[in-house]
C-alpha cells in the first residue's frame, strides 16, 4: 500500500483504527462541518470545507457500502448553503432536530409556542449583539445562535454572559422550554430538544451501518462521541477534553484521514480482498 505524504503525519494508532473499518459491512462516515471539514472564519456564511476534504468526502460517498453524512448545529438550509454536498450525502442539522435522509424527508415544523419563543429569543439576542461589536446573531430553523468569534475576548465573554441571561428572560416571559448550549465562542439556543448523539442514532438506524466514523471539534460533538460503541471510531479535531478515542490537531489533517478511509474501503470493495462482498 502506498503511503501518502499527508498520511505519514497521522498517529499510528489512528491509522490502525481506520484500517480496522475495512471489514465492516456498511460504514457510516459522519462529519461535523465547522471546525472539522471547514476551518473557522469570523462570518459563518463564509465557511467552506477544505477542498481536499470535500473531494475525499465525495469519493467516499461514491463507494458501495459507505454512507456519508454531515452532522451540524447549523440549520439544514445554512448547512446546504456552505457545504453544498453531493446528493448522496445525508444531512443532520440543528444538532439533530432537522434531518435530510433523502428526497422524501419531511421538514421540521415548529408549533405556535415554539415559534413565539424563537421570535422572543431572537429579538433578545439581537439586542445583546447590538451592544457588543463583532458579535452576530444567526437565526436557524429551530433556534438562534449568538456568535462572538469576531469580537475581542473581553467583549465576547460579556456578550455570551448577557446573551445567556437574555435568553433565560425571554424563555420566562414567553414560556419554554428553551435549550441552551455553550460552544466555542457561541451561545446556541434551540426550541427543539435534540443532540448530535440522537442524530447519529437516526443515521445509524436509517443506513443500517455496522460501524460509524464520527469527527467533530466542539462540545456539542461530545454527544456524538458518547453515542459511539465498540467498533466505532470517534475523532476529535483540535484541543479540549473529549470522549473521542482519537485526535487530530486541526481541520488541515482531516483530508489525510478521509483519504485513508477512502483507500481502505476501496480495497474492501475490490473482488478477492478480505471483507469483499463478492
Ligand atoms: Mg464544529
Amino acid at each position: 500500500m502506498n503511503t501518502t505524504r499527508h498520511e505519514a503525519n497521522l498517529d499510528s494508532a489512528l491509522i490502525a483504527a481506520l484500517e480496522s473499518l475495512r471489514s465492516t459491512d456498511h460504514l457510516l462516515v459522519a462529519l461535523d462541518f465547522d471546525g472539522t471539514l471547514a476551518p473557522f472564519v469570523n462570518d459563518p456564511a463564509e465557511a467552506r470545507a477544505l477542498p481536499a476534504s470535500a473531494a475525499a468526502l465525495e469519493r467516499l460517498a461514491a463507494l458501495p457500502s459507505v454512507t456519508t453524512a454531515l452532522v451540524s448545529g447549523r440549520s439544514l438550509a445554512s448547512l446546504r448553503e456552505v457545504a453544498s454536498p453531493g446528493p448522496r450525502t445525508l444531512m443532520i442539522g440543528s444538532h439533530g432536530a432537522e434531518q435530510w435522509l433523502g428526497p422524501n424527508s419531511q421538514p421540521l415544523i415548529l408549533d405556535a409556542g415554539q415559534q413565539a419563543l424563537l421570535a422572543a429569543v431572537t429579538a433578545a439576542l439581537q439586542k445583546v449583539a447590538a451592544r457588543h461589536p463583532g458579535s452576530v446573531v444567526e437565526v436557524k430553523t429551530a433556534g438562534v445562535v449568538l456568535h462572538t468569534r469576531g469580537a475581542t475576548p473581553e467583549v465576547g465573554r460579556s456578550a455570551l454572559q448577557e446573551g445567556r441571561i437574555a435568553a433565560t428572560e425571554a424563555e420566562a416571559s414567553v414560556g419554554g422550554p428553551l435549550y441552551v448550549q455553550d460552544g466555542k465562542e457561541v451561545l446556541d439556543t434551540t426550541v427543539v430538544r435534540a443532540d448530535k448523539g440522537e442524530g447519529l442514532e437516526v443515521l445509524r438506524a436509517h443506513t443500517g451501518a455496522t460501524a460509524v466514523f464520527f469527527a467533530g471539534d466542539d462540545r456539542t460533538d461530545e454527544d456524538g462521541f458518547a453515542a459511539l460503541g465498540p467498533g466505532d471510531i470517534g475523532l476529535k479535531v483540535g484541543e479540549g477534553e473529549t470522549l473521542a478515542g482519537f485526535r487530530i490537531p486541526s481541520p488541515e489533517e482531516l483530508p489525510a484521514v478521509l483519504e485513508l478511509l477512502q483507500r481502505v474501503r476501496s480495497e474492501q470493495s475490490e473482488p478477492g480482498q478480505p471483507g469483499s462482498e463478492a
